[in-house]
């Protein structure tokens, strides 16, 4: 097979191979890696219906990652999706007053992050062996909340690796902190910021591509790469669910093989729902993907006006995972609709740099019809997690429940009968205050965890390994930085 080559959105004269796009997270300019091309799966889709869930992984995976053996990649999968999932579908799709939900939250930390970051510490590894890489790898990440405790538990006392994690110090639920503040292994450092998510992604950002730190780091024998959706190896491992959720949807007669299905989709970063985007340019059949907002609406408004202004009120909503105004991936779709050219591309980050916004061509608009953009208010959540409690007896998490709102909206305004998948990002047990303060007032006046056991009790589901006695762990992570001293806090960590 031909070796994809993959290279910076904002350049095109440093191609690399996946193996090199992994370990590094950014290019050296400031752009995502992209695939040159997308692969095509031509695979007919009655025999990719056979397989299971680690069988289609790495037939997704070995388009995409030509410079990996199969046998690397079997063994890459089989070590990810093992009974650290809850179920051994991995990613079951379920079904409940009607509507098919494609459950991502049944890995180690109970959200969708887990379906990636549990292959990538395999990957890393492989791919710092292929390149010769005689350096120790520092994962630097910034967490909206449910990306922090995936990436810890995933790289937690892999040799040859550290993780420093930044998470918004007021900006997560109760319980995504405590997951992330109690986290064991001498490799782990975690630090709240005076700041919200974007303070933190656009800080790790400069820091991963700071060329006097990098060379101070390289003194000390250690290079920087990332956890977060800016890694081109987690969007590709997101592609694989997209596959698998379409195949057994077409398995149990919702949809014909090679019909449209719709996908539903929380969004905040775009590396989700770009996965899919990714997913559908290999040829799979998917209809509209429903870019679903919270009350951060950047992009329902980019996606109605061709217009990308980050200059607004943020909000803390109760879906904190997609509390950002600044969403990363967007600029890997933006590379794909006008043309590949990076010199564009390159230019409207500059606009958003200086300017704070920028404009898309009538052109590039036109490409956008994948896609549709809509939002979920505060109410519209709570609304739609009370209803489908009531009428299916299902527990959405807020996220979930933004992407169910904007997809019913979407329905009543069109009328489609297209079949929907709501992408199910995380459990409700991760927002335990929220969700049931939405079934039923009274909750109010509980604690998050408190709320555990009335959780049980509603829905029937017993409380996840993962934050079972999370409660009364100890504290090991007690640090907080103001924006301005990420870079002097890991300078401090890393010892430079
Ligand atoms: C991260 C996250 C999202 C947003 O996903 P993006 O890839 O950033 O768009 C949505 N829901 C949950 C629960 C998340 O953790």
């Amino acid at each position: 097979m031909a070796q994809l080559i993959y290279h910076s959105t904002r350049s095109i004269n440093q191609a690399v191979t996946a193996a090199e796009a992994i370990l590094s997270g950014i290019a050296a300019d400031g752009g995502l890696y992209v695939p040159e091309k997308i692969p095509v799966l031509t695979t007919p889709l009655r025999e990719l219906a056979r397989l299971d869930y680690r069988e289609l992984a790495v037939t997704v995976l070995q388009l995409f990652l030509t410079d990996f053996t199969e046998a690397e990649l079997r063994q890459a999968v089989a070590s990810a999706y093992n009974s650290r999932f809850d179920t051994a579908e991995i990613a079951p799709v379920a079904e409940h007053g009607g509507v098919r939900y494609l459950e991502l939250f049944h890995g180690p930390t109970l959200a969708f992050k887990d379906l990636a970051l549990a292959l990538l510490p395999y990957l890393m590894k492989m791919a710092a062996r292929k390149t010769g890489l005689d350096k120790e790898v520092v994962i630097l990440t910034a967490t909206s909340g449910d990306t922090g405790k995936a990436a810890l538990e995933a790289f937690a006392g892999v040799e040859g690796i550290r993780i420093i994690v930044f998470f918004p110090e007021q900006g997560v639920s109760p319980v995504q902190k405590q997951q992330m503040v109690t986290q064991a292994g001498n490799n782990t450092s975690v630090i709240g910021i005076e700041g919200n998510f974007d303070d933190a992604q656009s800080g790790v950002k400069q820091l991963l591509t700071d060329k006097k730190l990098i060379d101070a780091m390289e003194r000390k024998g250690l290079m920087f790469s990332s956890a977060n959706s800016i890694n081109i190896g987690r969007l590709i491992a997101q592609v694989v669910y997209y596959w698998y959720a379409y195949l057994r949807v077409m398995k149990d007669g919702g949809v014909q093989a090679g019909e449209p299905l719709d996908f539903a989709v929380p969004t905040g970063n775009f590396g989700n729902i770009l996965a899919g985007y990714y997913a559908k340019k290999m040829g799979l059949p998917v209809g509209t993907l429903i870019c679903a907002s919270n009350k951060n609406k950047v992009l329902s408004d980019f996606f109605a006006f061709g217009v990308y202004d980050k200059k607004r009120e943020f909000y803390l909503t109760s879906s904190p995972s997609m509390d950002i105004l600044i969403s990363s991936n967007l600029e890997r779709l933006l590379w794909e609709i006008c043309g590949k050219s990076s010199e564009h591309v390159a230019g409207l980050m500059q606009q958003l740099t200086s300017l704070g916004r920028y404009q898309i061509s009538e052109a590039m608009k036109k490409n956008l019809l994948d896609f549709l953009g809509g939002h979920a208010t505060e109410e519209e959540t709570f609304q739609a997690i009370r209803r489908v409690q009531e009428t299916a007896g299902y527990l959405l998490d807020p996220h979930t429940a933004v992407a169910y709102s904007v997809w019913e909206k979407y329905r009543q305004r069109t009328g489609s009968k297209i079949p929907v998948v709501v992408v199910s990002t995380a459990s409700p047990y991760k927002f335990t205050k929220d969700v049931m303060q939405a079934v039923d007032p009274k909750y109010a006046l509980g604690e998050d965890f408190a709320l555990f056991a009335e959780m049980e009790k509603m829905t029937g589901v017993p409380v996840p390994v993962g934050v079972r006695g999370l409660a009364s762990q100890p504290v090991l992570h007690k640090r907080v930085c103001k924006k301005a001293e990420m870079q002097l806090v890991v300078e401090n960590i890393l010892g430079l």
